[in-house]
């Protein structure tokens, strides 16, 4: 690869090093950064993680989480380290303004910008840019590269766990969006020392109590199915967030569970937040809420998988949902 060639003529000498994620970061986000935090270090380079906002409670088991710069936890921190970086990594974003006010930091502090990434239509900010849309995830992105540039030897467990919090949560659990290639490199991180099943205990057997009854709360009395367009939606308003005491990561994954229904070929989830609505979405098959996330909710991501938000109140969001679905009725009833 012509890029990881680049990036290891950059990495030559040791260097101080920033890698970065998306706003509200999920596994493959902050699994990513740590994997790679952890191989740079290995290499002998300086490297701090800054994240745009707070990770989710099913991460916070992993090693190094607590090193990690939350800018809206401090904003100095994270700003210096950006401003003091010789390399920027941008992993699991494709756009410094998914990263709002971490983006403005790294567009001034003259730093080599080297993407690694998966989504949809990567922007042009980037000395080195490696992006490939069809992998599972950047964390399979990144052991990809760890390849290439001839680290393997420098992942060490902790780094291998990250990766596959990466890999497990962005395929569902090797649900969908892998291919052959995913289970091979999957194999071959388990064979140099990553714990499969330990990692998908961490992830999936440690909810608090109130997630799993926001979860019938969800299901049992916001949850909205329009059969005739085979979509399906599920919101939350201001209130229910303060009923449910919701925090972050509390919502993960509850779009996903329209997808069980025969009915649903794309399905969403609209959370009222203290000053926008913020929409996922998800498909099965053909048809692509990346399109939709960006013509309705000035958002995108991946062909089965976006997210975006609204200016407006919850009903007027919902709205929108609907007009979106109503024009792409005739595609979403064939998408599967
Ligand atoms: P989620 O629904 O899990 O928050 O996000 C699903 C996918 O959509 C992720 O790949 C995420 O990066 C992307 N995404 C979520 N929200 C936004 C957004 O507001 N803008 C853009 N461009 N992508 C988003
Ligand atoms: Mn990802």
């Amino acid at each position: 690869m012509q890029e990881v060639k680049d990036l290891l003529q950059l990495l030559r000498n040791p260097r101080n090093i920033v890698v970065t994620s998306h706003r509200n970061p999920d596994g493959d986000a902050i699994g990513s950064s740590l994997a790679l935090k952890f191989v740079l270090e290995k290499r002998f380079h300086n490297v701090k993680i800054v994240l745009p906002s707070e990770y989710p409670y099913d991460v916070a088991w992993l090693e190094g989480i607590d090193d990690i710069l939350i800018y809206d936890r401090d904003q100095t921190k994270a700003t210096d380290a950006i401003a003091g970086a010789d390399v920027v990594f941008s992993l699991d974003y494709n756009s410094l303004s998914r990263v709002d006010k971490v983006g403005e930091a790294i567009a001034v502090s003259g730093a080599k910008i080297v993407l690694i990434d998966h989504h949809l239509y990567p922007e042009n900010f980037a000395d080195i840019s490696i992006s490939d849309y069809e992998i599972s995830s950047t964390c399979e992105l990144v052991y990809e590269v760890c390849k290439s540039a001839g680290w393997v030897n420098d992942l060490t467990v902790p780094a291998l766990e990250a990766l596959l919090v990466g890999i497990i949560t962005d395929t569902g659990s090797f649900k969908y969006s892998f291919s052959p290639k995913t289970l091979v490199n999957t194999s071959e991180i388990i064979r140099l020392g990553g714990d499969m099943a330990y990692v998908q205990d961490k992830l999936f057997n440690h909810m608090p109590e109130k997630s799993l009854r926001l979860l019938g709360h969800c299901l049992s009395r916001r949850m909205v199915i329009y059969p005739d367009k085979k979509a399906g939606l599920i919101y939350l308003s201001k209130k229910d967030y303060i009923d449910f005491n919701i925090q972050r990561g509390d919502t993960e994954g509850i779009v996903n569970h329209l997808l069980a229904l025969d009915v649903v070929n794309v399905a969403a989830f609209i959370t009222e937040q203290p000053t926008i609505i913020k929409i996922s979405l998800r498909s099965k098959g053909t048809f692509s809420v990346q399109q939709m996330a960006s013509e309705y909710f000035k958002g995108g991501g991946h062909k089965n998988a976006s997210g975006g938000s609204y200016y407006g109140s919850l009903k007027s969001a919902i709205s929108r949902f609907e007009e979106a679905i109503e024009k792409y009725k005739e595609e979403i009833i064939h998408s599967y």
